[in-house]
């Protein structure tokens, strides 16, 4: 009871600091609803892309969905992410944490129960997978910086793994203003490091591995989604790979074709219980969270995923996006955004024994554990300007509404295994067999369970 008591604490001290620091992103619900703005300045790298495909497919026949994607979305020069600040009503989708503070802020919290409750390690590493503009972070390091007090002297350090120049470049002014440097040479790990504007050391990678070893926090909000998938569909004589071909009948033109023979993909990444009759696996993702699981059994610390994805149930869910309307997967390839539902089952599955998982769970209940509405109320007690109040109510009721962003938005987390044991502490020095005495309950994991924060 009194470690609960400590996590709520640890959220009234956000929920109700004096003054509330308010921050409105510019953004409003009508533009998210309708989902729908102007692209016409962005650049169309589509036909440059288009070609660089077509004479991949001439040279080496079809190629795999995720060969497809991985080119469209993060070719060094003419990629989708490496090209574009793609994020926010001029772009071609909105996420949550551009939609409203009290998002980061929450997941700021999360981050400081995790570490308390692991003990207090006395250096914590906050490390994010693909930032976009930075403000998750950004609103996270604010709550760091708000509760200094609790973190306890503890030396904090950020950690941005993104594959993006542009991205990167933008997520640097967001976070440290022009405190950040560029590595000397292209290829350093390291590719950009600097001082948060909290006074934090953070650094830029394009790989986990590169990122150093200790007690971290991971976290990947719409990252995982943007991996890489494979595609299958069952026939009569098996499982058979999708691949992306060149149409025959419009020769500037792409389709999907189901290739007649097995490929090492299909003979190797279907469950042999498999149900469904199409399937979609990101092989990219399990290795991912496989490096991750066996990170956190090793160094200690937790990771929090958090996208649109199914417990292993959906079947096609490859999807375009273009100025916030649904787009054509194979149009214009470059020009918009690609993406499929990540399959929470398949990534449970490659963590393995190896750390405990809880979720998914709806966006929706692990904002509500977390104690959104509370966090508005607080805000909106300070606020007095009417359209700022209706956009922090609409933000926040984007984020959790069922039939906006709260369902199909889920979180699933992984844990170090004595994160949710109980420590044995045992009297030593004595000559018999120590007596095991049980320490204090384990902290309940923020969001995927009710904290009582209201
Ligand atoms: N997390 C942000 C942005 C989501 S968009 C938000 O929720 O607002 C996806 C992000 O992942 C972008 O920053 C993109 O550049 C990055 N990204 C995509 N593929 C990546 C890869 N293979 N490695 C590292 N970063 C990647």
């Amino acid at each position: 009871m009194r470690t609960v008591r400590a996590l709520q604490r640890l959220s009234r001290d956000l929920v109700c600091p004096c003054p509330p620091l308010l921050f409105v992103r510019s953004w409003s619900v009508a533009q998210s609803q309708s989902c729908s703005s102007s692209s016409a300045e962005k650049p169309m790298p589509g036909n440059s892309m288009l070609r660089h495909l077509t004479s991949k497919i001439k040279a080496t026949g079809p190629i795999s969905v995720a060969e497809y994607m991985r080119e469209v979305l993060t070719n060094p020069v003419m990629g989708y992410y490496v090209q574009n600040d793609m994020l926010g009503p001029d772009g071609d989708f909105i996420t949550s944490p551009e939609i409203s503070q009290i998002f980061g802020e929450l997941l700021g919290i999360w981050c400081l129960s995790e570490w308390m409750g692991a003990g207090k390690p006395s250096r914590f590493q906050l490390v994010e997978f693909g930032p976009g503009r930075g403000s998750l972070a950004n609103d996270i390091l604010r709550v760091f910086s708000q509760l200094r007090g609790a973190l306890g002297g503890a030396a904090v350090s950020v950690h941005l793994v993104e594959v993006s120049p542009k991205l990167s470049q933008i997520q640097a002014q967001c976070l440290t203003g022009d405190q950040s440097q560029v590595s000397a040479s292209e290829d350093e790990p390291v590719y950009r490091q600097g001082t948060t504007t909290t006074g934090l050391p953070i650094s830029w990678y394009r790989n986990l591995d590169d990122v150093p070893r200790g007690f971290s926090i991971y976290l990947a909000h719409e990252f995982f989604d943007a991996l890489p998938i494979h595609k299958f569909q069952g026939t009569e004589k098996g499982w058979r790979e999708v691949m992306v071909d060149i149409d025959p009948d419009e020769p500037g033109k792409l389709r999907l074709v189901i290739v007649p023979a097995p490929t090492l993909a299909s003979t190797q990444l279907i469950q042999a219980d498999e149900k469904r009759r199409h399937v979609e696996v990101c092989p990219e993702g399990g290795v991912i969270v496989q490096r991750l699981a066996n990170r956190i059994a090793k160094d200690g610390g937790a990771a929090l995923i958090a996208d649109y994805g199914h417990d292993g149930t959906k079947t096609d869910t490859f999807r375009g996006f273009k100025s916030h309307e649904l787009h054509d997967v194979l149009a214009s390839p470059g020009s918009a955004d690609l993406t499929a539902d990540v399959d929470y089952s398949y990534l449970r599955r490659m963590a393995g024994a190896t750390v405990a998982c809880m979720g998914p769970i709806s966006q929706k209940d692990f904002l509500k554990n977390m104690g959104i509405d509370t966090r508005l109320q607080v805000l909106l007690r300070n606020c007095a300007d009417p359209s700022t109040r209706a956009q922090l109510i609409q933000g926040c009721d984007m984020l959790t509404n069922p039939l906006k962003m709260g369902e199909r938005f889920q979180f699933f987390t992984m844990l170090n295994h004595s994160r949710l044991t109980r420590p044995e502490q045992s009297k030593r020095g004595k000559k018999m067999a120590p007596v095991p005495k049980m320490g204090p309950a384990p902290l309940p994991v923020a969001g995927f369970s009710e904290l009582g924060l209201s």
